[in-house]
Protein backbone atom coordinates (compact mmCIF):
# COMPACT_ATOMS: atom_id res chain seq x y z
CA UNK A 1 0.00 0.00 0.00
CA UNK A 2 1.72 3.53 -0.71
CA UNK A 3 1.01 6.42 1.41
CA UNK A 4 -1.95 7.65 -1.01
CA UNK A 5 -3.76 4.55 0.27
CA UNK A 6 -3.79 4.20 4.00
CA UNK A 7 -7.25 4.42 4.81
CA UNK A 8 -9.02 5.78 7.99
CA UNK A 9 -9.29 3.60 10.71
CA UNK A 10 -11.27 4.43 13.77
CA UNK A 11 -12.66 7.59 14.47
CA UNK A 12 -13.44 8.33 17.99
CA UNK A 13 -15.78 11.01 19.18
CA UNK A 14 -16.25 12.38 22.67
CA UNK A 15 -17.83 14.85 24.66
CA UNK A 16 -16.13 16.57 27.62
CA UNK A 17 -17.90 18.98 29.96
CA UNK A 18 -15.80 21.41 31.92
CA UNK A 19 -17.16 23.70 34.63
CA UNK A 20 -15.65 27.36 34.51
CA UNK A 21 -13.40 28.38 37.34
CA UNK A 22 -15.89 31.23 37.50
CA UNK A 23 -19.07 32.03 36.42
CA UNK A 24 -18.12 33.53 32.61
CA UNK A 25 -20.89 35.83 30.90
CA UNK A 26 -20.97 38.76 27.80
CA UNK A 27 -23.37 40.81 26.66
CA UNK A 28 -25.91 38.61 25.54
CA UNK A 29 -25.07 34.85 27.22
CA UNK A 30 -23.86 33.49 30.45
CA UNK A 31 -22.55 29.79 30.91
CA UNK A 32 -20.76 28.10 33.70
CA UNK A 33 -19.26 25.14 31.88
CA UNK A 34 -17.48 24.88 28.55
CA UNK A 35 -18.19 21.93 26.28
CA UNK A 36 -15.21 20.25 24.15
CA UNK A 37 -15.81 18.27 21.14
CA UNK A 38 -12.77 15.79 20.16
CA UNK A 39 -12.22 13.68 16.84
CA UNK A 40 -9.54 11.53 16.54
CA UNK A 41 -9.01 10.01 13.04
CA UNK A 42 -6.93 6.91 13.05
CA UNK A 43 -4.90 5.83 10.26
CA UNK A 44 -1.63 3.41 9.50
CA UNK A 45 -0.72 3.45 13.68
CA UNK A 46 -1.27 7.73 13.29
CA UNK A 47 -4.00 9.75 15.52
CA UNK A 48 -5.18 13.37 13.89
CA UNK A 49 -7.09 15.18 16.26
CA UNK A 50 -9.51 17.46 15.42
CA UNK A 51 -11.88 19.70 18.38
CA UNK A 52 -14.72 22.22 18.16
CA UNK A 53 -16.43 23.92 21.54
CA UNK A 54 -20.40 23.75 21.33
CA UNK A 55 -22.61 21.76 21.98
CA UNK A 56 -22.83 18.34 22.87
CA UNK A 57 -25.06 17.52 20.05
CA UNK A 58 -22.36 18.21 17.60
CA UNK A 59 -20.55 14.98 18.67
CA UNK A 60 -23.30 12.86 17.58
CA UNK A 61 -23.55 14.74 13.88
CA UNK A 62 -19.90 14.00 14.18
CA UNK A 63 -20.23 9.93 14.42
CA UNK A 64 -22.32 10.03 12.05
CA UNK A 65 -20.39 12.17 9.27
CA UNK A 66 -17.08 10.16 10.10
CA UNK A 67 -19.47 6.77 9.56
CA UNK A 68 -20.72 8.05 6.42
CA UNK A 69 -18.31 9.91 5.13
CA UNK A 70 -14.70 9.31 6.07
CA UNK A 71 -14.35 5.25 7.20
CA UNK A 72 -12.01 3.04 4.70
CA UNK A 73 -11.59 6.05 2.67
CA UNK A 74 -8.05 7.06 1.89
CA UNK A 75 -6.68 9.60 4.75
CA UNK A 76 -4.66 11.84 2.63
CA UNK A 77 -8.10 13.13 -0.19
CA UNK A 78 -8.80 16.05 2.61
CA UNK A 79 -10.26 17.85 -0.47
CA UNK A 80 -12.50 15.12 -1.67
CA UNK A 81 -13.26 13.97 2.31
CA UNK A 82 -14.85 17.27 3.27
CA UNK A 83 -16.51 17.91 -0.09
CA UNK A 84 -18.49 14.49 0.91
CA UNK A 85 -19.06 16.02 4.43
CA UNK A 86 -20.40 19.18 2.92
CA UNK A 87 -22.94 17.24 0.67
CA UNK A 88 -23.89 14.68 3.56
CA UNK A 89 -25.49 17.86 5.96
CA UNK A 90 -27.29 19.37 3.17
CA UNK A 91 -30.67 18.43 4.49
CA UNK A 92 -29.97 18.82 8.18
CA UNK A 93 -28.90 22.59 7.41
CA UNK A 94 -24.52 23.29 6.29
CA UNK A 95 -24.40 26.01 9.33
CA UNK A 96 -24.43 25.59 13.10
CA UNK A 97 -24.18 21.96 14.27
CA UNK A 98 -23.22 20.74 11.28
CA UNK A 99 -20.81 22.95 10.46
CA UNK A 100 -18.92 22.65 13.84
CA UNK A 101 -18.64 18.83 13.30
CA UNK A 102 -17.02 19.02 9.89
CA UNK A 103 -14.89 21.70 11.64
CA UNK A 104 -13.67 19.19 14.03
CA UNK A 105 -13.24 16.08 11.81
CA UNK A 106 -11.59 18.49 9.11
CA UNK A 107 -9.54 20.08 11.61
CA UNK A 108 -8.71 15.98 12.58
CA UNK A 109 -7.85 15.06 8.84
CA UNK A 110 -5.87 18.18 8.33
CA UNK A 111 -3.70 17.10 10.84
CA UNK A 112 -3.11 13.25 10.27
CA UNK A 113 -1.91 14.50 6.82
CA UNK A 114 0.60 16.51 8.78
CA UNK A 115 1.69 13.48 10.33
CA UNK A 116 1.37 10.92 7.65
CA UNK A 117 3.80 13.36 5.67
CA UNK A 118 5.80 13.77 8.50
CA UNK A 119 5.39 17.48 9.07
CA UNK A 120 4.18 20.11 11.31
CA UNK A 121 0.67 21.51 10.33
CA UNK A 122 2.90 25.15 10.16
CA UNK A 123 5.13 23.35 7.69
CA UNK A 124 2.54 21.15 5.97
CA UNK A 125 0.32 24.65 5.20
CA UNK A 126 3.68 26.91 4.50
CA UNK A 127 4.33 29.26 6.80
CA UNK A 128 4.64 33.02 6.27
CA UNK A 129 5.47 33.34 9.53
CA UNK A 130 6.85 31.66 12.75
CA UNK A 131 5.09 32.91 14.99
CA UNK A 132 1.88 34.94 15.79
CA UNK A 133 0.72 37.60 17.98
CA UNK A 134 -2.31 36.64 20.96
CA UNK A 135 -4.58 38.84 22.52
CA UNK A 136 -5.85 38.06 26.38
CA UNK A 137 -9.11 37.97 26.05
CA UNK A 138 -12.22 37.27 28.92
CA UNK A 139 -13.02 40.24 30.83
CA UNK A 140 -16.53 39.12 31.74
CA UNK A 141 -19.43 41.24 32.24
CA UNK A 142 -20.27 38.91 35.55
CA UNK A 143 -16.47 39.78 36.96
CA UNK A 144 -16.59 42.19 39.45
CA UNK A 145 -14.05 45.15 38.81
CA UNK A 146 -11.42 43.78 40.92
CA UNK A 147 -11.47 40.42 38.96
CA UNK A 148 -11.46 42.21 35.61
CA UNK A 149 -8.80 44.47 36.59
CA UNK A 150 -6.92 41.63 37.95
CA UNK A 151 -7.16 39.55 34.88
CA UNK A 152 -6.39 42.07 32.32
CA UNK A 153 -3.43 43.68 33.95
CA UNK A 154 -2.15 39.78 34.24
CA UNK A 155 -2.26 39.46 30.64
CA UNK A 156 -0.43 43.02 30.13
CA UNK A 157 2.28 41.85 32.45
CA UNK A 158 3.13 38.73 30.39
CA UNK A 159 3.40 40.46 27.47
CA UNK A 160 0.42 40.75 25.65
CA UNK A 161 0.01 44.01 23.94
CA UNK A 162 -3.78 43.69 23.59
CA UNK A 163 -6.48 42.80 26.07
CA UNK A 164 -10.16 42.34 25.25
CA UNK A 165 -13.22 42.41 27.81
CA UNK A 166 -16.79 42.06 27.85
CA UNK A 167 -18.99 44.69 28.31
CA UNK A 168 -23.20 44.92 27.04
CA UNK A 169 -24.65 43.45 29.95
CA UNK A 170 -25.60 46.30 32.21
CA UNK A 171 -24.78 49.45 29.96
CA UNK A 172 -25.25 51.63 32.79
CA UNK A 173 -21.98 49.86 34.34
CA UNK A 174 -19.81 49.63 31.09
CA UNK A 175 -18.23 53.26 30.90
CA UNK A 176 -16.94 52.48 34.29
CA UNK A 177 -15.86 48.90 33.63
CA UNK A 178 -14.60 49.89 30.30
CA UNK A 179 -12.04 52.96 32.67
CA UNK A 180 -11.51 50.36 35.08
CA UNK A 181 -9.75 47.97 32.51
CA UNK A 182 -8.01 51.10 31.17
CA UNK A 183 -6.78 52.06 34.62
CA UNK A 184 -5.62 48.57 35.32
CA UNK A 185 -3.67 47.92 32.09
CA UNK A 186 -2.18 51.52 31.31
CA UNK A 187 -1.21 53.17 28.58
CA UNK A 188 0.56 50.90 26.52
CA UNK A 189 -1.32 48.21 26.02
CA UNK A 190 -4.30 48.45 23.24
CA UNK A 191 -7.82 47.75 24.85
CA UNK A 192 -10.98 46.17 23.04
CA UNK A 193 -14.28 45.61 23.71
CA UNK A 194 -16.74 42.75 22.88
CA UNK A 195 -20.52 43.83 22.87
CA UNK A 196 -21.90 40.19 21.50
CA UNK A 197 -24.70 41.94 19.72
CA UNK A 198 -25.92 43.60 22.73
CA UNK A 199 -26.39 47.04 22.28
CA UNK A 200 -28.63 48.68 19.36
CA UNK A 201 -27.12 51.14 16.46
CA UNK A 202 -27.90 54.24 18.62
CA UNK A 203 -26.39 53.04 21.19
CA UNK A 204 -23.58 51.46 19.80
CA UNK A 205 -22.32 54.46 18.09
CA UNK A 206 -22.82 56.69 21.35
CA UNK A 207 -20.92 54.48 23.46
CA UNK A 208 -18.16 54.46 20.31
CA UNK A 209 -17.92 57.96 20.97
CA UNK A 210 -17.48 57.91 24.50
CA UNK A 211 -15.20 54.74 24.41
CA UNK A 212 -12.37 57.11 22.82
CA UNK A 213 -11.84 58.35 25.79
CA UNK A 214 -10.33 55.00 27.11
CA UNK A 215 -8.60 54.65 23.86
CA UNK A 216 -10.80 51.62 23.01
CA UNK A 217 -8.87 50.58 19.48
CA UNK A 218 -10.90 47.62 18.61
CA UNK A 219 -15.30 47.54 19.06
CA UNK A 220 -16.36 43.81 18.15
CA UNK A 221 -19.82 42.68 17.71
CA UNK A 222 -21.13 46.49 18.71
CA UNK A 223 -24.81 44.90 17.03
CA UNK A 224 -25.95 42.00 15.94
CA UNK A 225 -23.50 40.13 13.68
CA UNK A 226 -26.73 39.76 11.22
CA UNK A 227 -27.32 43.19 11.59
CA UNK A 228 -24.97 44.20 8.45
CA UNK A 229 -26.04 47.84 7.74
CA UNK A 230 -25.53 48.18 11.60
CA UNK A 231 -22.35 47.01 11.74
CA UNK A 232 -21.92 49.47 9.02
CA UNK A 233 -23.37 52.53 10.72
CA UNK A 234 -21.34 52.30 13.57
CA UNK A 235 -18.41 51.55 11.36
CA UNK A 236 -18.60 54.88 9.75
CA UNK A 237 -18.95 56.63 13.22
CA UNK A 238 -15.82 55.13 14.28
CA UNK A 239 -13.88 55.18 11.35
CA UNK A 240 -10.31 55.87 12.22
CA UNK A 241 -10.97 55.86 15.71
CA UNK A 242 -11.29 52.35 16.54
CA UNK A 243 -11.87 49.33 14.46
CA UNK A 244 -15.66 47.57 13.88
CA UNK A 245 -15.03 43.65 14.02
CA UNK A 246 -16.93 40.57 13.61
CA UNK A 247 -17.26 36.96 11.92
CA UNK A 248 -17.59 34.79 14.71
CA UNK A 249 -20.66 32.88 14.10
CA UNK A 250 -19.63 32.40 10.18
CA UNK A 251 -19.77 28.98 8.96
CA UNK A 252 -19.24 29.33 5.18
CA UNK A 253 -17.49 31.77 2.77
CA UNK A 254 -20.70 32.73 1.69
CA UNK A 255 -21.63 34.74 5.06
CA UNK A 256 -17.88 36.06 4.95
CA UNK A 257 -18.41 37.42 1.06
CA UNK A 258 -21.72 38.94 2.45
CA UNK A 259 -20.46 40.59 5.48
CA UNK A 260 -17.39 42.31 3.56
CA UNK A 261 -19.40 43.34 0.58
CA UNK A 262 -21.83 44.92 3.14
CA UNK A 263 -18.58 47.17 4.13
CA UNK A 264 -19.58 46.10 7.60
CA UNK A 265 -16.27 45.25 10.00
CA UNK A 266 -12.14 46.19 9.41
CA UNK A 267 -11.32 43.04 10.86
CA UNK A 268 -13.24 39.47 9.90
CA UNK A 269 -12.69 36.90 11.97
CA UNK A 270 -12.64 33.41 11.60
CA UNK A 271 -12.85 30.63 13.59
CA UNK A 272 -11.90 27.30 12.06
CA UNK A 273 -13.45 25.52 14.93
CA UNK A 274 -16.84 26.58 13.40
CA UNK A 275 -16.50 27.72 9.41
CA UNK A 276 -15.40 24.28 8.54
CA UNK A 277 -12.03 23.45 9.84
CA UNK A 278 -9.02 24.88 8.31
CA UNK A 279 -10.14 23.90 4.88
CA UNK A 280 -13.00 26.52 5.52
CA UNK A 281 -10.69 28.91 7.25
CA UNK A 282 -8.44 29.23 4.55
CA UNK A 283 -11.12 29.85 1.92
CA UNK A 284 -12.83 32.33 4.51
CA UNK A 285 -8.55 33.78 4.41
CA UNK A 286 -8.92 34.24 0.35
CA UNK A 287 -12.29 36.12 0.62
CA UNK A 288 -10.95 38.33 3.19
CA UNK A 289 -7.30 38.72 1.30
CA UNK A 290 -9.14 39.57 -1.95
CA UNK A 291 -11.56 42.18 -0.36
CA UNK A 292 -7.93 44.04 1.35
CA UNK A 293 -8.90 43.03 5.25
CA UNK A 294 -7.20 41.82 7.57
CA UNK A 295 -8.05 38.65 9.68
CA UNK A 296 -8.02 37.19 13.38
CA UNK A 297 -8.76 34.34 14.71
CA UNK A 298 -11.22 33.71 17.54
CA UNK A 299 -11.19 31.47 20.32
CA UNK A 300 -9.38 27.85 20.14
CA UNK A 301 -5.91 29.28 20.32
CA UNK A 302 -3.98 25.90 19.88
CA UNK A 303 -5.14 25.36 16.97
CA UNK A 304 -5.07 29.07 15.21
CA UNK A 305 -1.69 29.48 15.76
CA UNK A 306 -0.61 27.03 13.31
CA UNK A 307 -2.93 28.70 10.35
CA UNK A 308 -1.98 32.69 11.42
CA UNK A 309 1.18 31.76 10.72
CA UNK A 310 0.31 30.12 7.17
CA UNK A 311 -2.22 32.81 5.90
CA UNK A 312 -1.46 36.47 4.40
CA UNK A 313 -2.74 39.59 6.09
CA UNK A 314 -3.22 37.96 9.55
CA UNK A 315 -3.63 40.12 12.85
CA UNK A 316 -4.05 37.74 16.02
CA UNK A 317 -5.04 35.07 17.74
CA UNK A 318 -7.66 35.31 20.82
CA UNK A 319 -6.55 33.70 23.65
CA UNK A 320 -9.89 33.00 24.99
CA UNK A 321 -9.14 32.52 28.86
CA UNK A 322 -12.05 29.58 29.05
CA UNK A 323 -10.23 27.78 25.76
CA UNK A 324 -6.57 28.59 27.37
CA UNK A 325 -7.53 26.81 30.19
CA UNK A 326 -8.94 23.88 28.61
CA UNK A 327 -6.28 23.43 25.84
CA UNK A 328 -3.39 23.55 29.03
CA UNK A 329 -5.05 21.59 31.08
CA UNK A 330 -6.33 18.59 28.52
CA UNK A 331 -3.94 18.91 25.56
CA UNK A 332 -0.15 17.66 26.24
CA UNK A 333 1.95 20.41 23.79
CA UNK A 334 -0.22 23.22 24.68
CA UNK A 335 1.76 26.70 24.08
CA UNK A 336 1.54 29.95 26.06
CA UNK A 337 2.38 33.14 24.58
CA UNK A 338 5.65 34.09 25.21
CA UNK A 339 6.54 38.12 24.81
CA UNK A 340 2.80 38.20 23.29
CA UNK A 341 3.60 35.67 20.38
CA UNK A 342 2.42 32.19 20.05
CA UNK A 343 4.69 29.81 17.92
CA UNK A 344 4.31 26.06 17.02
CA UNK A 345 6.75 23.65 18.20
CA UNK A 346 7.71 23.07 14.66
CA UNK A 347 9.88 19.60 15.83
CA UNK A 348 6.20 17.73 17.00
CA UNK A 349 3.93 16.55 13.53
CA UNK A 350 0.83 17.70 12.93
CA UNK A 351 -0.69 20.65 15.53
CA UNK A 352 2.00 19.07 17.83
CA UNK A 353 -1.18 18.64 20.59
CA UNK A 354 -1.73 14.75 22.19
CA UNK A 355 -5.08 14.53 23.86
CA UNK A 356 -4.52 13.84 27.71
CA UNK A 357 -7.68 10.76 27.75
CA UNK A 358 -6.61 10.21 31.37
CA UNK A 359 -7.12 14.01 32.87
CA UNK A 360 -10.32 14.51 30.74
CA UNK A 361 -12.24 11.25 31.74
CA UNK A 362 -13.71 13.15 35.15
CA UNK A 363 -15.52 15.39 32.11
CA UNK A 364 -16.51 12.73 29.68
CA UNK A 365 -20.53 13.85 28.60
CA UNK A 366 -20.49 11.04 26.01
CA UNK A 367 -18.19 9.03 23.23
CA UNK A 368 -18.85 6.61 20.53
CA UNK A 369 -18.51 3.19 20.92
MG1 LIG B 1 -16.62 37.87 20.35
Amino acid sequence: MTMSDVPVGKVAVSAYTIPTDAPEGDGTFEWDSTTLIVCEIHAADLVGLGYTYGNQATAFVAEHLAKKCLLHRAALDVSALYATMLRQVRNDGSRGIASMAISALDIALWDLRAKLLGHSLVDLLGPLHSSVAAYGSGGFTTYSNTQLAKQLSGWSEQGLKSVKMKIGAEPDADLERVRVAREAIGASTNLFVDANGAYDTRQAIAFARKFVDFNVRWFEEPVSSDDLDGLRRVRDHAAGVMEIAAGEYGYDSLYFRQMLEAQSVDVLQLDATRCKGFTGFLEGAAIASSFGYPISAHCAPSLHMHIGCAVPKFRHVEYFHDHARIEEMLFDGFIAPKDGELKPDRSRPGMGLIFKHHDAERFLAWRNK
